[in-house]
Protein backbone atom coordinates (compact mmCIF):
# COMPACT_ATOMS: atom_id res chain seq x y z
CA UNK A 1 0.00 0.00 0.00
CA UNK A 2 1.64 3.25 -0.98
CA UNK A 3 1.22 6.56 0.65
CA UNK A 4 0.55 9.64 -2.05
CA UNK A 5 0.09 12.89 -1.64
CA UNK A 6 -2.26 14.02 -4.31
CA UNK A 7 -1.87 18.40 -5.18
CA UNK A 8 -5.08 19.54 -7.56
CA UNK A 9 -4.18 22.96 -8.93
CA UNK A 10 -6.94 26.19 -9.47
CA UNK A 11 -8.01 25.25 -12.81
CA UNK A 12 -8.97 21.36 -11.66
CA UNK A 13 -11.45 22.30 -9.10
CA UNK A 14 -11.86 25.55 -11.03
CA UNK A 15 -16.26 24.42 -10.13
CA UNK A 16 -18.59 21.50 -9.18
CA UNK A 17 -18.47 19.32 -11.80
CA UNK A 18 -14.32 19.79 -12.03
CA UNK A 19 -14.32 18.70 -7.90
CA UNK A 20 -16.92 15.72 -8.63
CA UNK A 21 -14.02 14.99 -11.06
CA UNK A 22 -11.23 15.35 -8.75
CA UNK A 23 -13.06 13.05 -6.25
CA UNK A 24 -13.21 10.50 -8.49
CA UNK A 25 -9.94 10.55 -9.31
CA UNK A 26 -9.13 10.73 -5.75
CA UNK A 27 -11.69 7.86 -5.23
CA UNK A 28 -10.10 5.35 -8.13
CA UNK A 29 -6.79 6.30 -6.37
CA UNK A 30 -8.01 4.75 -3.17
CA UNK A 31 -10.28 2.15 -4.91
CA UNK A 32 -5.99 0.86 -5.80
CA UNK A 33 -5.36 0.31 -2.56
CA UNK A 34 -3.21 3.70 -2.14
CA UNK A 35 -3.74 6.00 0.93
CA UNK A 36 -3.92 9.42 -0.16
CA UNK A 37 -3.39 13.14 1.16
CA UNK A 38 -4.83 15.24 -0.99
CA UNK A 39 -3.87 19.19 -1.68
CA UNK A 40 -5.95 21.23 -3.09
CA UNK A 41 -5.80 25.16 -4.36
CA UNK A 42 -8.18 27.67 -4.76
CA UNK A 43 -11.39 27.47 -7.37
CA UNK A 44 -10.50 29.16 -10.56
CA UNK A 45 -9.16 32.51 -10.21
CA UNK A 46 -10.60 32.87 -6.44
CA UNK A 47 -7.47 34.36 -5.20
CA UNK A 48 -7.16 36.90 -7.29
CA UNK A 49 -10.56 37.90 -7.00
CA UNK A 50 -9.87 38.24 -3.14
CA UNK A 51 -7.06 40.54 -3.65
CA UNK A 52 -8.87 42.66 -6.12
CA UNK A 53 -11.63 42.68 -3.37
CA UNK A 54 -9.34 43.44 -0.17
CA UNK A 55 -8.22 46.33 -2.41
CA UNK A 56 -11.86 47.92 -3.04
CA UNK A 57 -12.50 48.04 0.74
CA UNK A 58 -8.66 49.71 1.47
CA UNK A 59 -5.95 50.84 -0.81
CA UNK A 60 -3.36 49.16 1.28
CA UNK A 61 -4.83 46.11 3.27
CA UNK A 62 -3.11 45.03 5.96
CA UNK A 63 -0.81 42.07 5.42
CA UNK A 64 -2.35 39.86 8.17
CA UNK A 65 -6.10 40.33 7.12
CA UNK A 66 -4.87 39.69 3.74
CA UNK A 67 -3.41 36.48 4.41
CA UNK A 68 -6.35 35.42 6.27
CA UNK A 69 -8.65 36.08 3.70
CA UNK A 70 -6.97 34.50 0.59
CA UNK A 71 -6.57 31.42 3.13
CA UNK A 72 -10.29 31.12 3.08
CA UNK A 73 -9.75 30.43 -1.07
CA UNK A 74 -8.30 27.14 -0.33
CA UNK A 75 -10.30 26.26 2.12
CA UNK A 76 -13.84 26.62 0.25
CA UNK A 77 -12.14 23.94 -1.91
CA UNK A 78 -10.73 22.00 0.39
CA UNK A 79 -14.06 21.50 2.26
CA UNK A 80 -16.37 20.76 -1.10
CA UNK A 81 -13.50 17.84 -1.89
CA UNK A 82 -14.03 16.25 0.93
CA UNK A 83 -17.66 16.57 0.45
CA UNK A 84 -17.81 15.22 -3.13
CA UNK A 85 -15.80 12.03 -1.67
CA UNK A 86 -18.29 11.73 0.91
CA UNK A 87 -21.12 11.52 -1.47
CA UNK A 88 -19.37 8.84 -3.12
CA UNK A 89 -18.80 6.88 -0.17
CA UNK A 90 -15.19 7.28 0.72
CA UNK A 91 -15.00 8.18 4.17
CA UNK A 92 -13.19 11.91 3.98
CA UNK A 93 -11.74 14.62 6.17
CA UNK A 94 -10.50 18.31 5.38
CA UNK A 95 -8.20 20.44 7.14
CA UNK A 96 -7.45 24.03 6.76
CA UNK A 97 -3.10 24.39 6.99
CA UNK A 98 -3.28 25.29 10.43
CA UNK A 99 -5.39 22.20 11.46
CA UNK A 100 -3.06 20.26 9.17
CA UNK A 101 0.47 21.56 11.56
CA UNK A 102 1.85 23.49 8.74
CA UNK A 103 3.60 26.37 10.53
CA UNK A 104 5.53 29.36 9.18
CA UNK A 105 6.96 32.17 10.39
CA UNK A 106 5.31 35.50 10.16
CA UNK A 107 6.25 37.00 6.94
CA UNK A 108 2.89 37.39 5.85
CA UNK A 109 2.31 36.52 1.90
CA UNK A 110 5.25 35.05 1.41
CA UNK A 111 6.08 32.74 4.62
CA UNK A 112 8.58 29.78 5.17
CA UNK A 113 7.30 26.53 6.14
CA UNK A 114 9.18 25.79 9.63
CA UNK A 115 7.85 22.75 9.97
CA UNK A 116 4.97 20.17 9.04
CA UNK A 117 4.04 18.66 12.10
CA UNK A 118 2.02 15.37 10.74
CA UNK A 119 0.09 13.99 13.80
CA UNK A 120 -3.15 14.97 12.72
CA UNK A 121 -2.40 13.95 8.97
CA UNK A 122 -1.34 10.19 9.84
CA UNK A 123 -3.85 9.95 12.61
CA UNK A 124 -6.37 10.20 10.21
CA UNK A 125 -5.02 8.02 7.45
CA UNK A 126 -4.64 5.23 9.90
CA UNK A 127 -8.08 5.96 10.51
CA UNK A 128 -8.70 5.18 6.92
CA UNK A 129 -9.44 8.34 5.73
CA UNK A 130 -8.71 9.86 2.71
CA UNK A 131 -7.36 14.13 4.35
CA UNK A 132 -7.98 16.88 1.72
CA UNK A 133 -5.45 19.85 3.18
CA UNK A 134 -6.12 23.74 2.04
CA UNK A 135 -2.66 24.36 -0.27
CA UNK A 136 -1.27 27.55 0.26
CA UNK A 137 -1.44 28.19 3.67
CA UNK A 138 0.15 27.73 7.30
CA UNK A 139 0.09 29.26 10.77
CA UNK A 140 2.78 30.93 13.28
CA UNK A 141 3.34 30.07 16.82
CA UNK A 142 0.63 33.10 17.60
CA UNK A 143 -1.97 31.09 15.93
CA UNK A 144 -1.97 33.87 13.28
CA UNK A 145 -2.94 32.33 9.32
CA UNK A 146 -0.31 33.01 6.73
CA UNK A 147 0.32 32.20 2.87
CA UNK A 148 3.05 30.87 1.03
CA UNK A 149 3.61 32.98 -1.89
CA UNK A 150 1.76 32.63 -5.32
CA UNK A 151 1.37 29.41 -6.66
CA UNK A 152 2.74 27.88 -3.38
CA UNK A 153 0.12 25.20 -2.99
CA UNK A 154 2.76 23.01 -4.79
CA UNK A 155 4.95 23.40 -2.11
CA UNK A 156 2.02 22.53 0.71
CA UNK A 157 1.91 19.39 -1.47
CA UNK A 158 5.52 18.69 -1.22
CA UNK A 159 6.33 19.53 2.46
CA UNK A 160 3.57 17.32 3.48
CA UNK A 161 4.85 14.42 1.22
CA UNK A 162 8.21 14.96 2.51
CA UNK A 163 6.73 15.39 6.10
CA UNK A 164 4.69 11.49 6.32
CA UNK A 165 7.34 10.01 4.04
CA UNK A 166 4.79 9.69 1.19
CA UNK A 167 5.93 7.11 -1.88
CA UNK A 168 5.25 10.05 -4.31
CA UNK A 169 3.85 12.99 -4.85
CA UNK A 170 0.99 13.53 -7.70
CA UNK A 171 0.36 16.99 -9.22
CA UNK A 172 -2.74 17.53 -11.41
CA UNK A 173 -3.25 20.39 -13.49
CA UNK A 174 -4.58 21.65 -16.69
CA UNK A 175 -1.62 20.72 -19.03
CA UNK A 176 0.15 17.16 -19.59
CA UNK A 177 3.38 17.55 -18.40
CA UNK A 178 6.79 19.21 -18.89
CA UNK A 179 7.58 19.52 -22.67
CA UNK A 180 10.89 19.53 -24.66
CA UNK A 181 10.01 23.58 -25.31
CA UNK A 182 6.83 25.56 -25.06
CA UNK A 183 4.93 24.38 -27.56
CA UNK A 184 2.94 27.81 -28.12
CA UNK A 185 6.77 28.10 -30.10
CA UNK A 186 7.80 25.14 -30.98
CA UNK A 187 4.78 22.95 -32.85
CA UNK A 188 6.61 19.22 -32.14
CA UNK A 189 7.50 19.96 -28.47
CA UNK A 190 7.60 16.70 -27.32
CA UNK A 191 6.66 15.83 -23.71
CA UNK A 192 9.37 14.65 -21.30
CA UNK A 193 9.08 11.39 -19.44
CA UNK A 194 11.35 12.31 -16.60
CA UNK A 195 13.32 14.87 -15.69
CA UNK A 196 15.92 15.89 -13.03
CA UNK A 197 14.75 18.62 -10.23
CA UNK A 198 18.26 21.13 -11.63
CA UNK A 199 16.80 20.72 -15.07
CA UNK A 200 13.10 21.39 -13.82
CA UNK A 201 14.35 24.90 -11.68
CA UNK A 202 15.61 26.01 -15.31
CA UNK A 203 12.58 25.11 -17.40
CA UNK A 204 9.37 26.97 -15.38
CA UNK A 205 8.35 27.91 -18.74
CA UNK A 206 7.74 25.14 -20.54
CA UNK A 207 4.33 23.64 -19.86
CA UNK A 208 3.13 22.88 -16.06
CA UNK A 209 4.35 25.66 -14.15
CA UNK A 210 5.57 24.12 -10.56
CA UNK A 211 6.81 26.63 -8.17
CA UNK A 212 10.24 26.96 -7.86
CA UNK A 213 10.49 26.45 -4.35
CA UNK A 214 8.24 23.21 -4.53
CA UNK A 215 11.21 22.09 -6.53
CA UNK A 216 14.22 22.74 -4.44
CA UNK A 217 12.26 21.33 -1.27
CA UNK A 218 11.97 18.12 -3.32
CA UNK A 219 15.13 17.95 -4.47
CA UNK A 220 16.53 18.33 -0.56
CA UNK A 221 13.86 16.07 0.64
CA UNK A 222 13.97 13.62 -2.36
CA UNK A 223 10.69 13.68 -3.24
CA UNK A 224 9.61 12.36 -6.60
CA UNK A 225 7.01 14.75 -8.33
CA UNK A 226 4.42 13.31 -10.97
CA UNK A 227 3.06 15.96 -12.93
CA UNK A 228 0.05 15.12 -14.99
CA UNK A 229 -3.38 16.30 -16.37
CA UNK A 230 -6.39 16.01 -14.35
CA UNK A 231 -8.70 16.16 -17.29
CA UNK A 232 -7.25 13.20 -19.47
CA UNK A 233 -5.43 10.21 -18.59
CA UNK A 234 -1.95 10.15 -20.11
CA UNK A 235 0.93 9.70 -18.79
CA UNK A 236 2.67 12.47 -17.22
CA UNK A 237 6.45 13.59 -16.20
CA UNK A 238 8.45 12.31 -13.58
CA UNK A 239 10.28 14.90 -11.70
CA UNK A 240 13.23 12.98 -9.96
CA UNK A 241 16.48 12.86 -9.18
CA UNK A 242 17.80 9.56 -11.68
CA UNK A 243 17.26 11.90 -14.59
CA UNK A 244 20.46 13.49 -13.92
CA UNK A 245 22.39 9.60 -13.76
CA UNK A 246 25.58 8.87 -15.61
CA UNK A 247 25.12 7.57 -18.75
CA UNK A 248 26.71 3.90 -19.03
CA UNK A 249 30.42 3.98 -20.64
CA UNK A 250 30.06 4.23 -24.25
CA UNK A 251 26.81 5.28 -24.49
CA UNK A 252 26.58 8.55 -26.47
CA UNK A 253 23.55 10.35 -24.42
CA UNK A 254 21.67 13.53 -25.55
CA UNK A 255 22.33 16.01 -22.76
CA UNK A 256 20.11 18.47 -24.24
CA UNK A 257 17.10 17.82 -22.69
CA UNK A 258 14.97 21.69 -23.47
CA UNK A 259 14.96 25.01 -24.95
CA UNK A 260 13.57 27.21 -22.65
CA UNK A 261 12.36 31.23 -23.10
CA UNK A 262 11.92 33.69 -21.57
CA UNK A 263 10.64 37.31 -23.13
CA UNK A 264 10.69 39.83 -20.52
CA UNK A 265 13.73 40.64 -20.43
CA UNK A 266 15.59 44.26 -20.72
CA UNK A 267 19.22 45.19 -20.94
CA UNK A 268 21.15 47.94 -19.21
CA UNK A 269 24.44 49.46 -19.92
CA UNK A 270 26.68 51.47 -18.54
CA UNK A 271 29.35 52.88 -20.47
CA UNK A 272 32.78 54.84 -19.85
CA UNK A 273 33.49 53.35 -16.02
CA UNK A 274 36.54 54.05 -14.62
CA UNK A 275 37.85 50.68 -14.23
CA UNK A 276 39.10 50.41 -10.27
CA UNK A 277 38.26 48.35 -7.60
CA UNK A 278 34.00 48.18 -6.41
CA UNK A 279 32.65 50.05 -9.25
CA UNK A 280 30.32 46.68 -10.05
CA UNK A 281 29.53 46.65 -6.14
CA UNK A 282 28.51 50.73 -5.94
CA UNK A 283 26.57 50.00 -9.40
CA UNK A 284 24.41 47.15 -8.65
CA UNK A 285 24.00 47.46 -4.48
CA UNK A 286 21.29 50.05 -5.16
CA UNK A 287 19.45 47.75 -7.58
CA UNK A 288 19.84 45.01 -4.46
CA UNK A 289 18.59 48.02 -2.13
CA UNK A 290 15.64 48.39 -4.44
CA UNK A 291 14.67 44.19 -4.47
CA UNK A 292 15.63 44.63 -8.10
CA UNK A 293 17.52 41.34 -8.84
CA UNK A 294 19.70 41.47 -11.75
CA UNK A 295 20.47 38.09 -13.97
CA UNK A 296 23.31 38.43 -16.18
CA UNK A 297 25.97 40.41 -16.23
CA UNK A 298 28.53 41.09 -18.30
CA UNK A 299 32.01 43.45 -17.48
CA UNK A 300 33.84 44.35 -20.71
CA UNK A 301 37.82 44.02 -21.03
CA UNK A 302 39.00 47.47 -20.07
CA UNK A 303 40.69 50.22 -22.72
CA UNK A 304 42.46 52.34 -21.63
CA UNK A 305 41.71 52.10 -18.08
CA UNK A 306 37.71 52.29 -19.00
CA UNK A 307 34.88 49.46 -19.50
CA UNK A 308 31.23 49.23 -19.39
CA UNK A 309 29.17 47.31 -18.19
CA UNK A 310 25.83 45.44 -18.79
CA UNK A 311 23.15 43.38 -17.24
CA UNK A 312 19.52 42.44 -17.53
CA UNK A 313 16.62 42.56 -15.37
CA UNK A 314 13.08 41.30 -15.76
CA UNK A 315 10.96 43.97 -18.46
CA UNK A 316 8.99 44.69 -15.27
CA UNK A 317 11.07 46.23 -13.79
CA UNK A 318 13.27 48.05 -16.23
CA UNK A 319 11.84 51.33 -15.46
CA UNK A 320 13.15 51.37 -11.68
CA UNK A 321 16.35 49.77 -12.65
CA UNK A 322 17.30 52.58 -15.46
CA UNK A 323 16.21 55.73 -12.97
CA UNK A 324 18.22 53.93 -10.51
CA UNK A 325 21.46 53.18 -12.61
CA UNK A 326 20.72 56.22 -13.93
CA UNK A 327 21.43 58.21 -10.45
CA UNK A 328 24.63 56.01 -9.76
CA UNK A 329 26.09 56.41 -12.95
CA UNK A 330 26.01 59.91 -12.85
CA UNK A 331 27.40 59.96 -9.08
CA UNK A 332 30.82 57.43 -9.99
CA UNK A 333 30.92 59.28 -13.79
CA UNK A 334 30.20 57.16 -16.09
CA UNK A 335 30.22 58.26 -19.77
CA UNK A 336 25.98 57.35 -20.30
CA UNK A 337 23.22 54.70 -19.40
CA UNK A 338 21.55 53.10 -22.44
CA UNK A 339 18.20 50.68 -22.43
CA UNK A 340 17.35 48.01 -24.25
CA UNK A 341 14.78 46.82 -24.05
CA UNK A 342 11.97 43.83 -26.03
CA UNK A 343 14.93 41.51 -25.45
CA UNK A 344 14.06 37.90 -24.74
CA UNK A 345 16.25 34.93 -23.36
CA UNK A 346 16.73 31.34 -25.19
CA UNK A 347 18.35 28.85 -23.28
CA UNK A 348 19.22 25.17 -23.62
CA UNK A 349 18.76 23.28 -20.62
CA UNK A 350 20.22 19.76 -19.70
CA UNK A 351 22.42 18.35 -16.52
CA UNK A 352 26.21 18.22 -16.90
CA UNK A 353 26.32 19.90 -20.56
CA UNK A 354 29.25 21.56 -19.29
CA UNK A 355 31.12 18.79 -19.42
CA UNK A 356 30.64 17.68 -22.34
CA UNK A 357 32.12 19.94 -24.98
CA UNK A 358 30.54 21.55 -28.26
CA UNK A 359 26.84 21.87 -27.12
CA UNK A 360 27.55 25.79 -26.64
CA UNK A 361 29.41 26.84 -30.19
CA UNK A 362 27.12 24.35 -31.90
CA UNK A 363 24.19 26.71 -29.92
CA UNK A 364 26.10 29.71 -31.60
CA UNK A 365 26.16 28.31 -35.06
CA UNK A 366 22.41 27.06 -35.22
CA UNK A 367 21.41 30.75 -34.17
CA UNK A 368 24.22 32.70 -36.43
CA UNK A 369 22.54 30.19 -39.37
CA UNK A 370 19.29 32.04 -38.88
CA UNK A 371 20.76 35.50 -38.71
CA UNK A 372 19.98 36.14 -35.06
CA UNK A 373 22.48 37.82 -33.25
CA UNK A 374 23.48 37.14 -30.12
CA UNK A 375 23.55 40.01 -27.33
CA UNK A 376 25.07 38.28 -24.37
CA UNK A 377 25.89 34.87 -22.89
CA UNK A 378 25.73 32.94 -20.10
CA UNK A 379 26.43 29.73 -19.13
CA UNK A 380 25.90 27.04 -15.83
CA UNK A 381 26.28 23.94 -15.08
CA UNK A 382 23.29 22.69 -16.48
CA UNK A 383 22.39 25.68 -18.90
CA UNK A 384 24.04 27.82 -22.62
CA UNK A 385 21.99 30.62 -22.19
CA UNK A 386 21.91 33.68 -25.21
CA UNK A 387 19.99 37.40 -25.07
CA UNK A 388 17.80 37.86 -28.46
CA UNK A 389 15.82 40.13 -29.79
CA UNK A 390 12.42 39.33 -28.34
CA UNK A 391 11.12 39.19 -32.05
CA UNK A 392 13.10 36.37 -32.94
CA UNK A 393 13.24 34.32 -30.03
CA UNK A 394 10.50 31.68 -31.13
CA UNK A 395 12.67 31.38 -34.71
CA UNK A 396 15.95 30.59 -32.01
CA UNK A 397 13.67 28.07 -30.22
CA UNK A 398 12.31 26.08 -33.21
CA UNK A 399 16.17 26.30 -34.62
CA UNK A 400 17.50 25.25 -31.09
CA UNK A 401 15.44 22.23 -30.66
CA UNK A 402 15.74 20.89 -34.11
CA UNK A 403 19.54 21.60 -33.51
CA UNK A 404 19.71 19.16 -30.27
CA UNK A 405 17.32 16.59 -31.98
CA UNK A 406 14.65 17.15 -28.91
CA UNK A 407 11.62 16.08 -31.08
CA UNK A 408 13.17 12.43 -30.73
CA UNK A 409 11.82 10.24 -27.95
CA UNK A 410 13.90 9.68 -24.77
N1 LIG B 1 -4.37 29.91 -4.78
C1 LIG B 1 -3.01 30.33 -4.69
C2 LIG B 1 -2.62 31.19 -5.88
O1 LIG B 1 -3.45 31.44 -6.75
C3 LIG B 1 -2.06 29.19 -4.48
C4 LIG B 1 -2.02 28.18 -5.61
O2 LIG B 1 -2.86 28.17 -6.48
O3 LIG B 1 -1.11 27.35 -5.61
O4 LIG B 1 -1.53 31.66 -5.97
MG1 LIG C 1 0.10 26.39 -9.79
Amino acid sequence: MATIVQKYGGTSVADAEKIKNVAGRIASACHGGDRVVAVVSAMGDTTDRLIELAGEVSSTPESRELDALLSTGEQMSCTLVAMALKSLGLDAVSLSGAQAGIRTDSRYGKARIAAVEAGRIQGELEGGRVVVVAGFQGITEDMDVTTLGRGASDLSAVAIAAAIGADRCEVYTDVEGIYTADPRHVPNARKLKEVGYEEMLEMASLGAKMQPRSIELAMQYHVPIMVASSFVDAPGTLIHKGADMEPRVGEIRNRARAVATDRNVAKITVTGMVDRPGISASLLEPLTDADISVDIVVQNASVRDTTDLAFTVSGDDADRAFEVVRTVAYLIGANDVIRTDNLAKVSVVGAAMQNTPGYASRMFRALADEGINIEMITTSEIRITCVVDADRVSQAARALHMTFGLEKPD
